[in-house]
């Protein structure tokens, strides 16, 4: 029996507070300090939680003995030196996506991670997914023979509380950053490979793009569209698998709840397919990242997968600045 992992919250956020808090609670861990950049935030966040030690320095509470592992969940420009800053302090790391602002910086927070010793991950919820697995289980057993596209609807309606940065931020906002990147991650999750070039568009108007449309070269010569908005309140998400023998249609599956369905389509018959256990995404990303420490197991997207999903946004900014296509960093 191994000890309970000992956590420490960097960000006092929504997504700790909604998912993560929960999701370590329910896997055995214990959350000792949360910090955050504003005392009475802080403050507040710890009586919620009812975590004892709160602090506005990151310093202050990696120095604590009781910290085995931080969960990195700040505003997107924060995540690069909080994560460095980790590393060297020997803590583990899961970390929220986008790893950073740019490759260069998610770079090097693996690799001060790897130097340190320690393990990193980075928090991509969709490869946890019920419907997730069930896709790439059905792809692994060669149900749709070679994969040759896929689209994703990731076009959801954002919820006024969730707005703020994400729409005013005109650095670290805006849907790349947000959910084309969860899309990237997906895909890997999914065929594996990365993407190799990306070519973008945007509705325009807005500070930063709300609604985005890409088209993607993945490797082994997969094409894969995607559509990531704030703006659709009304249609549910999708993704769908086109293969040499089949396809595969999963609906409501971009989301962070575990739910949507799964078909397979072959020779014009559609065959609905039992997902299995509905297990909570947070859940089975933080019971891998807890295997992954204590047994070396990889962890369910690692901050190398972190780093490539991150390459695609930055091609997709270069095609929305240049208009053209552009290639995509190759990572590992
Ligand atoms: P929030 O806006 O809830 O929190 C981000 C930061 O804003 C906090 O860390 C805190 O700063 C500050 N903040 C928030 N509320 C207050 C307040 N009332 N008073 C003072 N400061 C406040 O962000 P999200 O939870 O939506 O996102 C956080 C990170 O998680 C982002 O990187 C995002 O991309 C990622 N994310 C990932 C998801 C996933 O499923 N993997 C889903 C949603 C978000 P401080 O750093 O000072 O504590």
């Amino acid at each position: 029996m191994t000890a309970p992992l000992r956590w420490a919250l960097i960000g006092a956020s929504d997504i700790a507070s909604t998912r993560l808090i929960p999701a370590i609670k329910e896997v055995g861990d214990t959350i000792t300090a949360v910090q955050s950049g504003s005392p009475g935030w802080a403050a507040a966040y710890a009586a919620t939680h009812a975590i004892d030690f709160w602090t506005t320095s990151v310093d202050e509470l990696l120095s604590r003995a009781d910290v085995d592992a931080v969960y990195v969940s700040s505003t997107n420009e924060k995540h690069h030196h909080q994560v460095v800053a980790a590393a060297a302090a020997g803590r583990h790391v899961l970390a929220e996506k986008p790893l950073a602002l740019t490759v260069a910086d998610a770079r090097a927070m693996v690799e001060a991670c790897e130097r340190a010793g320690v393990m990193m991950a980075t928090n991509h919820h969709l490869p946890a997914s019920p419907t997730h697995r069930a896709m790439k289980a059905l792809v692994a057993d060669g149900a749709v023979g070679q994969v040759r596209a896929i689209h994703i609807n990731h076009s959801v309606g954002l919820p006024q509380h969730l707005q703020g940065w994400r729409v005013d931020d005109p650095i670290g906002g805006g849907v790349a950053y947000d959910v084309f990147v969860h899309d990237m991650a997906a895909v890997r999750a999914l065929i594996g490979g990365q993407a190799l070039r990306a070519y973008a568009g945007e509705r325009t108007g807005a500070l930063v793009a709300q609604s985005l449309m890409t088209v993607v070269n993945w490797t082994d010569d997969v094409i894969v569209q995607t559509h990531d908005s704030y703006d659709n309140y009304h249609l549910p998400t999708w993704l769908e698998i086109l293969g040499t023998q089949g396809a595969i249609r999963s609906t409501g599956c971009m989301t962070g709840d575990p739910i949507g369905e799964v078909q397979l389509f072959k020779d014009h018959q559609v065959t609905d397919i039992e997902v299995g256990p509905r297990d909570d995404l947070y859940v089975t990303t933080v019971r891998a990242f807890d295997r992954a420490v204590h047994e070396g197991a990889t962890p369910l997207v690692t901050g190398w997968d972190g780093v490539r999903s991150l390459a695609a946004v930055e091609a997709v900014q270069a095609s929305l600045s240049s208009g053209c296509s552009a290639a995509v960093q190759l990572v590992g």
